[in-house]
């Protein structure tokens, strides 16, 4: 199993492997604001695209989505995101930082100890639990407030003019506005679902713990509708369940023990759900929600938007033309920053290995997942020699067709190889002086360090049957 990391460490190797860059660092940073480097992205990019292959292209029921971060603002009326889509918010009467209280609760009693609190009830219990403020350590608090996590913006070019508009909170619901337009262009029959990976905003009060908490982060949902008539939800529930965390186990790797579900209590629950559960993973700071596995919905999105539009959003029952239903939905709904982040922390390993001069060192190891590695093999000259780079880079440029390649030739093997290993490649492949003779490489396994020699004719075929 991975070996533990503190986020201190993770966050050091990230900037340092290119992973992950503090976002606008020459300007001295934006707060909570983070840029993915050139691994990050390659990672992310992974993450997605194994992601929308599994919930979108190897399901005949699924279909996909891109709609705009911009909506019309009724969208956020309907949806109830202008009236409640809020956090409670305390000041600390001494130094004035602004905090979340419910998260300042959790923080010191748990999850569940806090779930489905009032507004009202916030403050007071801070106070009984002697909640000192984080900034300056005193205890005194006000009432707690709503505070609304929409960021607002103005549509048009003229200063002070222009409509309210808002960068969207989530994607959802530019699948729900879009709902008729899939139905009848793609033919849909219930149940289906579309999916949609995009980025959303929220003007968070508390961010932090690195890419956990962000105002600005990317989200991959589903919204699967069906017949309640002819679809229990439950079984419909529990199926999404298993789909998403075999999805966060099998494909993200992450080891059974860091992951758990945890059922919503039902004073937790929005109005118009009627269950919701998350799983949660592991963080080095505790448990804490990694994706929402499941929210049942009802009909509560599509019935709010056709009243607010004045649009029919209902769908026919291709069997019988006459009976008009408004489809549920089932919403799963996964945080891609939050899974990466989890990713990383749960690939992190260090383990002995041997140096060259036959002592021992400590190397890390990140070991995604092959499908997931930001860089599939590393291609290593043993020297910048002329003779080994004109084997070397036509040999990298070749398999760079299929599969992402990195070519280095300074540095030490031997550091070239822990560099890898750190940023979780999972082949290098050494060309030598014995390969101007025998035509062949060495492959040396990322996790193993075993070393194969293969001739290069046969390299392709050879990384066909391992990625
Ligand atoms: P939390 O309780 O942590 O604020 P949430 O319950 O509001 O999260 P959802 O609205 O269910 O989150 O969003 C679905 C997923 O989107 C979350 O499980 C998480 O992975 C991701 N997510 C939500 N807010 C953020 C954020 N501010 N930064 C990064 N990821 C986020």
């Amino acid at each position: 199993m991975a070996s533990d990391i503190t986020m201190d460490k993770l966050v050091a190797l990230c900037k340092q492997r290119g992973f992950i860059f503090p976002g606008s660092e020459i300007y001295g940073g934006l707060a909570n604001s983070w840029d993915y480097g050139p691994l990050g992205v390659e990672l992310k990019n992974n993450l997605k695209q194994a992601w929308w292959k599994i919930f979108v292209h190897e399901r005949l029921d699924m279909v996909g989505l891109d709609a705009a971060i911009l909506m019309n603002p009724r969208v956020w009326e309907a949806s109830g995101h202008i009236s409640s889509f809020t956090d409670p918010l305390v000041d600390c009467k001494a130094c004035h930082q602004r905090f979340r209280g419910d998260k300042l609760l959790e923080d010191k009693l748990g999850v569940d100890a806090v779930a489905g609190i009032k507004l009202e009830e916030v403050q007071p219990r801070m106070m009984a639990e002697a909640i000192a403020c984080p900034a300056c350590k005193k205890i005194d608090w006000t009432e707690a407030k709503r505070f609304n996590l929409m960021f607002k913006t103005k549509q048009g070019v003229v200063d002070g003019e222009g409509a309210d508009i808002y960068l969207r909170p989530e994607t959802a619901q530019g699948i729900f506005v879009n709902f008729k337009n899939v139905v009848q262009s793609q033919l849909m029959r219930l149940p289906f679902g579309i999916a949609q990976i995009g980025k959303s905003f929220r003007n968070e009060i508390t961010p932090g713990n690195f890419t956990f908490r962000t105002r600005e982060f990317e989200q991959m949902e589903i919204e699967y509708f069906f017949d309640p008539e002819a679809t229990e939800w439950k079984g419909l529930f529990e199926d999404w369940k298993k789909s998403t965390m075999a999805f966060m186990s099998e494909t993200v790797g992450i080891h059974a023990d860091k992951l758990r579900f945890r059922d919503h209590a039902a004073d937790e629950l929005s109005h118009y759900s009627r269950g919701t559960t998350d799983i949660e993973f592991a963080f080095p700071w505790g448990w804490g929600e990694l994706c929402a596995a499941a929210a049942y919905r009802t009909d509560f999105d599509l019935t709010q938007h056709a009243q607010f539009s004045g649009e029919n959003l209902q769908y026919t029952d291709p069997d019988d033309n006459k009976r008009k239903i408004t489809p549920h939905v089932i919403e799963p709904s996964f945080g891609l920053d939050r899974t990466l982040l989890a990713l990383l922390l749960s690939s992190y390993s260090e383990e002995k290995a041997p140096t060259a001069d036959g002592g021992e060192d400590v190397r890390v190891v990140m070991k995604f997942p092959y499908r997931l590695a930001p860089v599939k093999i590393a291609i290593l000259p043993l020297s910048k020699k002329d003779e080994l780079t004109s084997i070397s880079l036509p040999l990298a440029q070749k398999l760079a067709k299929r599969w992402r390649v990195d070519h280095h030739s300074s540095q030490s093997i031997g550091k070239r190889y822990r560099r890898q290993d750190e940023v979780g490649t999972p082949f290098c492949v050494t060309v030598d002086f014995d390969t101007i003779t025998d035509n062949a490489v060495t492959v040396r396994d990322r996790d193993t360090m075993k070393q194969e020699r293969i001739a290069i004719a046969d390299l392709e075929s050879y990384f066909s049957s391992k990625l």
